[in-house]
């Protein structure tokens, strides 16, 4: 199983999963050009992803996906709210083959099981995946505004977590760009997960399994690399098991494999 993120940040989030028989993206929030560009930089070809699935509606996470489709000509899996959000963005996007799963359910996609939880953030219907193949496992969680026992709960035991860490919250408070409003939206318990958070739930989650962190949607303003990696890394005591790296802001991270 590979992980490839394509784009991670409020510029748009696209990522890969790949096993030897099927490829899927989760959500379509770069450009279908940036992301068609990306999958050949990966050495992907688009022909060969099997679906879209989307975690929520916001546009950072579904802006390319009618033009995408043109292209991929593949089934978009979400929940119904989660559907009737984008059909209602964009016409054209009605016109895709939508396939409808409910939270907390499991489903087979080829030779991926594919679970959806419910996370807490200020979309419609907002999930999380956990992806299994093989007995190995990556657990997506991308946008949300703090961790509950759920969440916890359907991570643990993963190989790879590809995790929010949006903001140190220092950086977030002394920001000058951000009117107040927005800072509140973002530290709210709907909105997004500070590094410091995102170490708590790296600690909680933590397996013997655990062998990759990847940290995505990194605030361009109110954090970095370093302070994120640092961060989780700290948290986790220098365990050198696990291997922490950051997605980058505007740009590809290579395919992480994973295998037990
Ligand atoms: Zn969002
Ligand atoms: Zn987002």
């Amino acid at each position: 199983m590979e992980l490839i993120v394509l784009g991670s940040g409020s510029n748009g989030n696209t990522a890969v999963i790949l096993s030897d028989d099927t490829a899927i993206l989760i959500d379509a929030g770069l450009s279908a050009k940036k992301t068609l560009q990306r999958l050949d930089t990966a050495g992907l070809d688009p022909a060969t992803i099997s679906a879209v699935l989307l975690t929520h509606e916001h546009g950072d996470h579904v802006r390319g996906l009618a033009v995408l489709l043109r292209t991929l000509r593949c089934p978009v899996y979400a929940t119904r709210l989660t559907a009737d959000e984008v059909r209602g963005q964009d016409e054209r996007n009605a016109a895709a083959e939508w396939r409808l799963f409910t939270t907390g359910s499991t489903f087979r996609l080829n030779s991926f099981e594919i679970t959806a939880f419910s996370v807490p953030h200020d979309a419609s219907d907002p999930v999380g995946f956990t992806i299994r193949c093989n007995s190995v496992a990556i657990g997506v969680l991308t946008d949300l505004g703090h961790i509950n026992h759920s969440v916890v709960h359907h991570v643990t035991g993963v190989d790879c977590l590809f995790i929010e860490a949006n903001h140190d919250e220092q950086m977030l408070q002394a920001d000058t760009k951000r009117p107040f409003s927005i800072k509140q939206r973002i530290m709210s318990p709907h909105g997004h997960l500070s590094n410091r958070a995102a170490a708590d739930l790296a600690v909680r989650a933590r397996t013997p399994a655990l062998r990759h962190i990847i940290l995505g949607h990194l605030s361009r303003d109110c954090n970095t690399v370093e302070l994120a990696v640092n961060t989780v890394t700290a948290a986790l005591n220098g365990c050198q098991f696990v291997q922490v790296c950051c997605a980058p802001p505007d740009g590809l991270l290579p395919a992480v494999r994973l295998a037990r």
